[in-house]
């Protein structure tokens, strides 16, 4: 017993120093959850953002799945070259990341060609891209991924790899903390800011003249997530908002890359989580998700 409580003693300020704050009721919550997670209780799924970060690798469960279609390998044409490198190896696709950015932000150094001075950023976060620290992520995915039994709620860290090699990260910030608008005021107009783990997207991009790639209000592809299937922006090929997204953002249909062939993909929703931001993705991973490490 005293043992666990050390454990607990050590854990909680693992989480006071992860990527947010919470208060100590929050986090006397949490460290009752984590000790569940952490005896027996294998299958039952833990909430959204409650689990906790451990050192940013996350270890996620493989789920049954279904048989689903090829990813659309065209759609690897669109990752950054310069931060990401594609390997195909049979029935496995591998994203690798060096995790820097290909555009502009004022979280680069500012002896960086790509810094600018910030857009719409009120605030900045500490750390900066391109400090000696590794940054690098690694994603390896089926290249044909099927739902799953059952969803996988998603937690703090890497949650899919962006198309510039910047890791998209879900709608909170530390164990349990919603994305605030005190956070959201640290987003560059690319939706990253810097963490504990380094740089990384929470929302959509902003339609400013800086932002000349990323996806806005449109049918760009957005990354891939840890399930393998791909994000794509708000809008169907058509230029639609589709109609027919599950609770993730996912449905069954063409994109630009898959030549008429329809597969499960998800999109950001056209939904604003508050003021005028979206999220990139809030919702559960629908496939098996894969560690990003
Ligand atoms: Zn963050
Ligand atoms: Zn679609």
């Amino acid at each position: 017993m005293y043992y666990k409580k050390i454990t607990f003693i050590v854990l909680s300020s693992l989480l006071l120093f992860s990527c947010g704050q919470s208060s100590k009721d929050n986090n006397k919550n949490k460290i009752e959850k984590i000790n569940r997670d952490d005896n027996t209780d294998r299958g039952e799924r833990p909430e959204r953002g409650e689990r906790p970060d451990r050192g940013g690798k996350r270890k996620y469960e493989a789920v049954p799945t279904a048989p689903g279609k090829a990813t659309p390998l065209s759609a690897f044409n669109e990752f950054n070259p310069k931060s990401v490198i594609i390997s195909f190896d049979g029935d496995e696709i591998t994203i690798d990341s060096d995790g820097h950015p290909n555009h502009t932000t004022p979280y680069w150094e500012d002896t960086d060609s790509l810094y600018i001075e910030p857009v719409v950023a009120i605030a900045q976060t500490p750390g900066r891209i391109g400090s000696h620290r590794d940054r690098s992520i690694s994603l390896t995915v089926p290249a044909s991924p099927g739902l799953a039994v059952k969803s996988t709620s998603t937690g703090l860290g890497a949650i899919g790899i962006s198309v510039t090699g910047v890791p998209i990260f879900n709608d909170s910030e530390g164990p349990g903390r919603p994305l605030e608008e005190e956070i959201a005021e640290t987003f560059d107009y690319a939706g990253g800011h810097v963490g504990p783990s380094g740089y990384h997207y929470h929302s959509e991009s902003m339609d400013v003249p800086a932002n000349t790639t990323l996806s806005h209000n449109d049918e760009k592809l957005v990354g891939i997530m840890a399930d393998g299937f791909l994000i794509y922006g708000r809008k169907d090929l058509d230029g639609s908002y589709p109609p027919d997204l599950d609770e993730s953002g996912g449905h069954i249909g063409a994109t630009q890359h898959s030549n008429d062939e329809e597969f499960y993909h998800y999109h950001i929703i056209n939904e604003y989580y508050f003021g005028n931001l979206i999220v990139l993705f809030g919702g559960d991973l629908k496939g098996s998700p894969n560690n990003i490490l």
